[in-house]
């Protein structure tokens, strides 16, 4: 991760403000969110809110399984897997023509139909059957009819054919109404993601919730137990002793948005760097702010492994982390590196 002085130049560089102006904004930005977020971190919401883009990922090779209904500016590489014959319809009286192209990649199938002009981009890019091509600011929208998501290219959409790559394996699934391979968690932007994605986010713990940082659950189930009296009672086994588990959540931000997580248990260990009996000692002796105080872990840059869901309270999506890791710049380096071929 930038220091905050690096993102500084970084932010004024590319958006033309001075040094001191943007430094005044990051307090004040800091004062904003009641010093919660490090100077690191308030400067990755600045540099968002002022469009500069400071997390940089190289690659952001969306597949075609990540793509869901309402999704914007979508840039997508496949390969076509058939082209339906265009046809005429008649809706209300007006006539008008529709075509459908298949698109496909090893994650799965989606539908691309091309309506009225639309339907000449086949012939005017010479599109075939087996060709490699590039979808770009394209948008997603639920398809009805199939309880799926389709491609509409709209006004700003585009159509590419690709030099051609490596031959298509020949056992994709080829047909829309095959079912879709198991999502296997990707890389992606906060901006794009949606509930019943699992993903992986890059980003910026900018803010912890100072609540308790343990919750007490079954001994002998792991399920929840109700308190009373200090007397603690599963709905399976009774009064038990109750076990002590680990729990953080807060906000990271990618410089696309920030998102809810949420650390249970061996992850959340991993960002306090100690085991809970540890935590519930330090929490219960220190008291809640003093122990807050001394927590780390804000501005970090973590990898967040886990599955995007609503909170059924708030209605706000937040991922619930199965795989924390801190980014080892240095790896990171080294993957970009690998990526573009050193
Ligand atoms: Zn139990």
């Amino acid at each position: 991760m930038l220091s905050a002085d690096e993102l500084i130049t970084e932010i004024s560089g590319k958006s033309g403000k001075n040094p001191d102006e943007i430094k005044k904004m990051i307090k004040d930005k800091q004062r904003e969110l009641s010093d919660l977020v490090s100077e690191e971190g308030a400067a990755y919401i600045v540099g968002r809110e002022l469009g500069v883009e400071l997390i940089k990922d190289t690659k952001r090779e969306l597949k075609v399984a990540n793509i869901v209904p309402e999704m914007r500016n979508v840039d997508i590489v496949a390969r076509i897997a058939s082209i339906f014959e265009p046809r005429e319809f008649n809706k209300n009286g007006k006539k008008g023509m529709v075509s459908s192209i298949i698109l496909s990649d090893e994650s799965g199938t989606i539908r691309l139909p091309l309506w009225n002009d639309e339907v000449s981009l086949i012939a005017s890019n010479g599109l075939k059957q087996n060709d490699l091509i590039e979808v770009s600011g394209a948008w997603a929208k639920k398809d009805t009819y199939r309880d799926g998501v389709e491609l509409r290219l709209g006004k700003r959409g585009r159509i590419k054919k690709l030099e051609d790559g490596p031959a298509p394996e020949p056992d994709l699934p080829h047909s829309e109404d095959y079912p879709v391979p198991p999502k296997e968690a990707k890389r992606m932007d906060i901006s794009m993601l949606s509930p019943g994605l699992n993903a992986i986010v890059k980003g910026c713990l900018l803010q912890v919730y100072r609540k308790r940082p343990f919750f007490e659950s079954c001994s002998q189930c792991g399920g929840r137990v109700e308190e009373k009296d200090g007397i603690f009672t599963c709905k399976e086994h009774g009064q038990v002793e109750p076990k002590y588990n680990l729990l953080l959540s807060g906000v990271i931000d990618d410089g696309t948005g920030n998102l809810r997580v949420v650390f249970f248990r061996e992850q959340a260990e991993k960002l306090f760097g100690k085991p809970v009996e540890e935590v519930k000692a330090e929490f219960t002796e220190k008291g809640q702010d003093a122990f807050w105080d001394g927590f780390t872990g804000i501005g970090k840059e973590l990898l967040v492994e886990g599955r995007i869901k609503s909170n059924e309270l708030t209605k706000e999506m937040e991922i619930l982390c199965n795989n924390v890791e801190e980014v080892n710049t240095r790896e990171e380096i080294k993957r970009l590196l690998s990526e573009v071929g050193q």
